[in-house]
């Protein structure tokens, strides 16, 4: 049988890495929910619709198509996009997008869909409330906005983005109240979850961790 683990928690918690991690060592699909909602971003911004027009989002939504291959890499409409939906303007908007219910629906759709058949690590808000509330282990990644905006930072600086730490904090910050307040599949921690503190920990210390969880519920 396959089987899915949820890696869910807020912005900067240390999902990406994490997860890029666990599925290399363990050999699971690796699925980043939050590129599939920062594509419908990036060709919100491209089609130069208004974050107002919901219809028009949802339109497009409908349209466009969206991949990843086993390399992580994001595509729209056939296009290599994994650059372009980490950009600051995408970051910016990502939230508002996501709270759009049928732009959920869709979305949660096209990850159901992505996951069938395979044994996957999956990360997210809604993993283990919402897109798989079965799922086999179900992780809640967190740790305090100051650590969150310390990490975004330093991630930010090695791609080279022009950005401050108090931008960084501020987009923490909405994104955090727009996440916890979406009507469907808002960032909550699971009754079942696990709730994994990375505050002061290291990648290594976190990963082994979670595998050690992974390890006990799943015969891998
Ligand atoms: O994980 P990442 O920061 O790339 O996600 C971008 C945004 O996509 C989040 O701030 C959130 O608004 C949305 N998202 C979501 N549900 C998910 C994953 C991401 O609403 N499962």
């Amino acid at each position: 049988m396959p089987f899915v683990v949820a890696i869910d928690g807020p912005a900067g918690a240390g999902k990406g890495t994490i997860t890029q991690i666990l599925a290399q060592r363990l050999g699971l699909v690796n699925i980043d929910t939050g590129a599939t909602y920062r594509c419908v971003a990036l060709a919100t911004l491209r089609e130069g619709i208004k974050l107002e027009e919901q219809e028009k989002i949802i339109n497009l939504t409908k349209k466009i198509q969206i991949q990843m291959d086993e390399k992580q890499q994001i595509y729209l409409n056939g296009e290599n996009v994994t650059r372009q939906i980490r950009e600051k303007e995408v970051s910016q908007i990502v939230s508002q997008v996501s709270s759009i219910k049928e732009v959920r629906y869709k979305m949660v759709e096209l990850q159901r869909k992505m996951a069938e058949g395979k044994n996957v690590i999956m990360e997210g808000r809604d993993i283990g409330t919402y897109v798989f509330p079965k799922a086999d282990v179900k992780i809640y990644l967190d740790a305090t906005l100051e650590e969150r905006v310390k990490r975004r930072y330093k991630e930010m600086q090695e791609k080279g983005v022009i950005i401050t730490k108090s931008e960084i904090e501020e987009n923490i910050k909405i994104r955090d109240y727009n996440d916890t307040h979406k009507e469907i599949g808002a960032l909550k921690i699971a009754e079942d979850a696990i709730v994994v503190d990375t505050t002061g920990q290291s990648i290594n210390q976190v990963v082994e961790k979670i595998e050690k969880i992974i390890e006990k519920n799943i015969t891998l």
